[in-house]
């Protein structure tokens, strides 16, 4: 789940790092209010959840009323990568002297929280890490010790050689740890970590990515969904408690269990085609719960075939089945199903789907090239 700027900020400022934290406006007229609130020059910034707005136009500097309505009325309603702009963040404006990078993000491979620095902020940091590697300085975090002010101090040392800003720059990183800890983040990051003609240092930008899964241990964070920015299937399969993953293939999956859903997914990749969705419709998958998800993966105008598969342990096959004849008439389907049906009451199952258009196979592999060969014709 990724937080809007805005709402990583108050995070952020809440914990203590310093942020000129301004107030979120949905009108022109808002943002002028805002301004004559706060004073002085101020930055109008969209609230979109995609990277490089600033590029975009997203992002304008104001020192007057009137400018302040001019710019809000340029980026409200603005398109930024295929989302329009409803909400702008007013606030005074830093006067920039060095734009760095800092973030925290999990490295599967190490199994840990990594901290990475690095001095050309402003700018994407893939393309940094892309193009001048030796620039990101990146330090692995044991989870058990937390940050070692050794460590902080280290990646500090590596954006500013002035003692006060390496204190001020390492209090930050631990700040940006209990965030990142506290939460069950994915990642957090300050893109750009400034400091100001002042010497004082400042988080210009603010992300921040929750875990989804962690959600269930820090309720109160639900509110912060920012639900018309997420994709409909994936939040219609929250509300339906299925995982569901969007994917940009044609072959629409739907699986019982995520270790069968994934070698599903594999196993289209394997005969050259790729899958519409992870779709994991649980252990113990209902009528309605096969419904839903059926409905869902048929929302995708990209799908052209479903390739069912389940081995039926603690879910029943005739339950899936039901599932689907419903599906087939709430949803008057047209839709080519393959479908490979094994384990719990599967002679039931294959009693009831034998009146629809369904193709039965008798194995996974069997199933991927069948519903490949479907969708291609
Ligand atoms: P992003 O493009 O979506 O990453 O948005 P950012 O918040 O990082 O802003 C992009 C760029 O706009 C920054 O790298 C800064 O150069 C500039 N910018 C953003 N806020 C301010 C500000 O308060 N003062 C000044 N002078 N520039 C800013
Ligand atoms: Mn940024």
């Amino acid at each position: 789940m990724k937080l809007q700027e805005y709402q990583a900020k108050e995070i952020m400022k809440a914990e203590g790092i310093p942020v000129k934290s301004g107030k979120v406006a949905t009108t022109p007229e808002e943002a002028v209010k805002i301004y004559h609130e706060l004073g002085g020059k101020v930055v109008i910034k969209s609230q979109v959840l995609v990277g490089g707005r600033g590029k975009a136009g997203g992002i304008k500097l104001a020192s007057n009323a009137d400018e302040v309505k001019e710019k809000a009325t340029a980026i409200l309603g603005m398109d930024i990568k295929g989302i329009t702009v409803k909400k702008v963040l007013v606030a005074p404006a830093v006067d920039i002297a060095a734009e760095t990078y800092i973030g925290i993000i999990i490295d599967r491979k190490s199994k840990s929280p990594v901290i990475m620095v690095s001095p050309a902020g402003g700018v994407d940091i893939e393309q940094v890490a892309k193009e001048t590697p030796e620039k990101i300085f990146m330090t692995r975090i044991d989870p058990f010790l937390g940050v070692m002010s050794y460590q902080s101090r280290a990646l500090a040392s590596k954006l500013f050689s002035e003692p006060d800003l390496i204190k001020k720059t390492a209090k930050v990183i631990h700040q940006l740890y209990n965030i990142f800890e506290r939460n069950d983040a994915s990642l957090i990051e300050i893109n750009p970590f400034c400091t100001d003609t002042g010497g004082n240092v400042w988080a210009v930008d603010a992300k921040l990515v929750l875990d989804d899964n962690g959600l269930v241990k820090h309720p109160g964070n639900e509110d912060l969904r920012n639900i018309d920015e997420e994709v409909t299937e994936e939040l219609e399969a929250r509300a339906n408690d299925l995982s569901y993953v969007k994917l940009d293939g044609n072959i629409g999956c739907m699986v019982n269990g995520a270790g069968l859903a994934m070698a599903t997914m594999d196993i289209v990749k394997y005969f050259g085609s790729e899958p519409a969705n992870f779709l994991d419709i649980g252990g113990s998958s209902s009528p309605e719960k096969v419904l839903a998800a059926l409905k869902i993966i048929t929302g995708d105008p990209n799908v052209k075939v479903i390739f069912i598969n389940i081995f039926g342990g603690i879910t029943r096959c005739d339950d899936v089945a039901k599932g689907i004849i419903q599906a087939y008439d709430k949803l008057s389907m047209d839709m080519p199903i393959v479908i490979r049906l094994t384990g719990t009451n599967e002679e039931e199952a294959k009693k009831l789907l034998q009146e629809t258009k369904l193709v039965s196979v008798g194995s996974m592999a069997e199933g991927a090239q069948k519903a490949i060969e479907l969708a291609s014709s």
